[in-house]
C-alpha cells in the first residue's frame, strides 16, 4: 500500500475484529487490494476470548425479539440485520466449515463452542482471496485532511503514512484494552468534529457497599434464580430471571449484564440504581406471607425460612444484609422483602471490566451505509458505533452484519469515483 501506481482501489481497513474481517471479505470478495491494519501483534484477540467460555456467535429466538435486544438502536440496526441477519450468519459460519447448534436457551454455537478453528479458517480465506494482514500497526489518525486519505501508523519500525483510496474503521469498543480495543480512536473522530457518544460500560457488573461480613462470606457465590427488575428514567420496569455472582465489590453475572444498560442510565441519573430481587420466584406473595407467618414454634428464623420457603445459603445472606432488624420482626413485611428486595447499585465497574461498551460514533454521523457524512470514504462499523446489546450472541451478529453492510458501501462508493 505505498505510493506505487496500481490500478485497483486500495482500501485500508483498520482493526482485525469480527466487524473488520467482515468487511475484508466483501472488499477483496469483488477485487479489491485490501490491507487489514491492527495495532496487536495477531487480529481477533477479543474473538477469540469471547470463544473462551463458549463461543455464543448468535441467537435462534425470531427476528422481532433479537431485534428488540438493541433497545433505542433497533431502527438502526434492523436494515444491517434485514440483510446479514442471524440465520445468514449460520449460514456464512457453515461455509467455513464450522458447523453450528443451538443451545437449549437457544442461543447458537459453533459445535466445538471454540472461537479458534473458525478464526483459523476464516484468516485462510481472507488470506488466499488477497487480503494483506499488517500487524503492529497503530493508527493515529490523518496527515493533513482526512479527505488525502493519509493515514498515520505507529509501527515498531517507526511512522509510516500509507495512502488508502477508501477507509474502513472497526476499531472496538473500550473494554479490555489488553485485546486491542482501548477506545484511543474516540479523540482522533472527535478532533475531526465527528459526533462519538462517550464509551462505557456495557454487560457490566455493579458496585454494592456490602458489609465486610456479607462480602466475606458470600464473595463468588452464585446467586441461583432470581427475579431481578429496575424501573428506567420513563418509569418502565425490565424484568429478567436468572442468576448473579456476588463479588467482592458488589454484582455481576448474566442476570445483571441483562439489565445492565437500564442500571447504568439510572445510576447516571440518581446516582444510584435499585435492583430489585425476588427472591423466591414461582412462589406468590400471599404463599410467602402464609409461609412466613406459620408459626415456627422453638425453630430459628434462619430455619423456618429454609425448610417454609427455600430461601437459605447466599439469598438469606442478602436478606440479612438488606432488610432491617423491624423487618426481620415482622412476618409481612418480612415476606414482602422476599419478594421485592431492594438492592442499591452505586456505580458500574470500570469499562475495562465491562464485556462490551456503549457509547462510540452516533448514528447521525453516518450515512445509511455506514460512511461518515463529514468525512467522505472512512466508513465505521461493528462495537465502536453507538450501539449496545445484551450478551447473547447479539453482540458478534451486530459486528459482523455492520462490518459486512460498511464493506459493501465502500465498495459502491468506490465504484462511483473515477
Ligand atoms: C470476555 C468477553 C466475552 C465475550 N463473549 C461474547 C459472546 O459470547 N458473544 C458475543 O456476541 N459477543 C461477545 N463478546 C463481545 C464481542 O467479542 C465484541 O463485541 C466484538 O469482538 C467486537 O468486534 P469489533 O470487530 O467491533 O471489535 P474488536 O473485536 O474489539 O476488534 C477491534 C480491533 O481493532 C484494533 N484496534 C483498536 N484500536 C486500534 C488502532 N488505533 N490502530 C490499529 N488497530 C486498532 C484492536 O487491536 C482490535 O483487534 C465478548 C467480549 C468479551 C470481552
Amino acid at each position: 500500500m505505498n505510493e506505487d501506481n496500481h490500478s485497483m482501489k486500495r482500501v485500508a481497513i483498520i482493526g482485525g475484529g469480527p466487524a473488520g474481517l467482515m468487511a475484508a471479505e466483501v472488499l477483496s470478495g469483488h477485487g479489491l487490494q485490501v490491507a487489514v491494519f491492527d495495532a496487536m501483534p495477531s487480529v481477533g484477540r477479543k474473538f477469540l476470548l469471547a470463544g473462551k467460555g463458549g463461543m455464543n456467535i448468535t441467537h435462534s429466538e425470531p427476528i422481532d425479539a433479537f431485534l428488540g435486544r438493541y433497545g433505542a438502536r433497533r431502527e438502526q440496526i434492523a436494515p444491517l440485520l434485514d440483510a446479514f441477519g442471524p440465520h445468514a450468519l449460520r449460514e456464512w459460519i457453515h461455509g467455513l466449515g464450522i458447523e453450528t447448534f443451538v443451545g437449549t436457551s437457544g442461543r447458537v454455537f459453533p459445535t466445538d463452542m471454540k472461537a479458534a478453528p473458525l478464526l483459523r479458517a476464516w484468516l485462510h480465506r481472507l488470506r488466499e482471496a488477497g487480503v494483506r494482514f499488517h500487524m503492529r500497526h497503530r493508527w493515529q489518525g490523518w496527515e493533513g485532511k482526512p479527505a488525502d486519505g493519509k493515514l498515520r501508523f505507529a509501527t515498531p519500525s517507526g511512522e509510516q503514512v500509507v495512502h488508502a483510496d477508501a477507509v474502513l474503521l472497526a476499531l472496538g469498543g473500550g473494554s479490555w484494552a489488553r485485546l486491542g480495543s482501548d477506545g484511543a480512536w474516540v479523540p482522533l473522530l472527535a478532533a475531526q468534529g465527528i459526533a462519538v457518544r462517550p464509551l462505557q460500560p456495557a454487560n457490566c457488573g455493579f458496585d454494592v457497599p456490602w458489609s465486610e461480613h456479607f462480602r466475606t462470606r458470600f464473595a463468588g457465590e452464585p446467586v441461583k434464580s432470581v427475579v431481578a427488575s429496575v424501573v428506567d428514567a420513563q418509569g418502565q420496569t425490565h424484568t429478567r430471571q436468572g442468576e448473579f455472582v456476588i463479588s467482592a465489590s458488589g454484582i455481576e453475572g448474566g442476570l445483571v449484564y441483562a439489565l445492565s444498560a437500564h442500571l447504568r442510565e439510572a445510576i447516571a441519573l440518581h446516582g444510584e440504581a435499585t435492583l430489585t430481587l425476588d427472591l423466591a420466584p414461582g412462589k406468590d406473595l400471599q404463599r410467602v406471607t402464609d409461609e412466613v407467618a406459620h408459626p415456627r414454634g422453638s425453630r430459628s428464623m434462619a430455619s423456618h425460612l429454609q425448610s417454609r420457603v427455600g430461601i437459605h445459603g447466599v439469598k438469606a445472606g442478602l436478606l440479612r444484609e438488606l432488610a432491617s432488624k423491624e423487618t426481620y420482626a415482622d412476618p409481612r413485611r418480612l415476606a414482602q422483602a422476599i419478594k421485592a428486595l431492594p438492592l442499591k447499585l452505586v456505580a458500574p465497574r470500570p469499562i475495562d471490566e465491562a464485556i462490551s461498551s456503549a457509547g462510540g460514533v452516533a448514528f447521525e454521523a453516518l450515512d445509511a451505509h455506514l460512511m461518515l457524512r463529514d468525512v467522505p470514504g472512512v466508513f465505521c462499523a461493528g462495537e465502536m458505533l453507538d450501539w449496545e446489546a445484551p450478551t447473547g450472541g447479539y453482540l458478534l451478529t451486530g459486528c459482523f452484519a455492520s462490518g459486512r453492510a460498511a464493506g459493501l458501501g465502500a465498495l459502491a462508493w468506490l465504484a462511483g469515483r473515477p
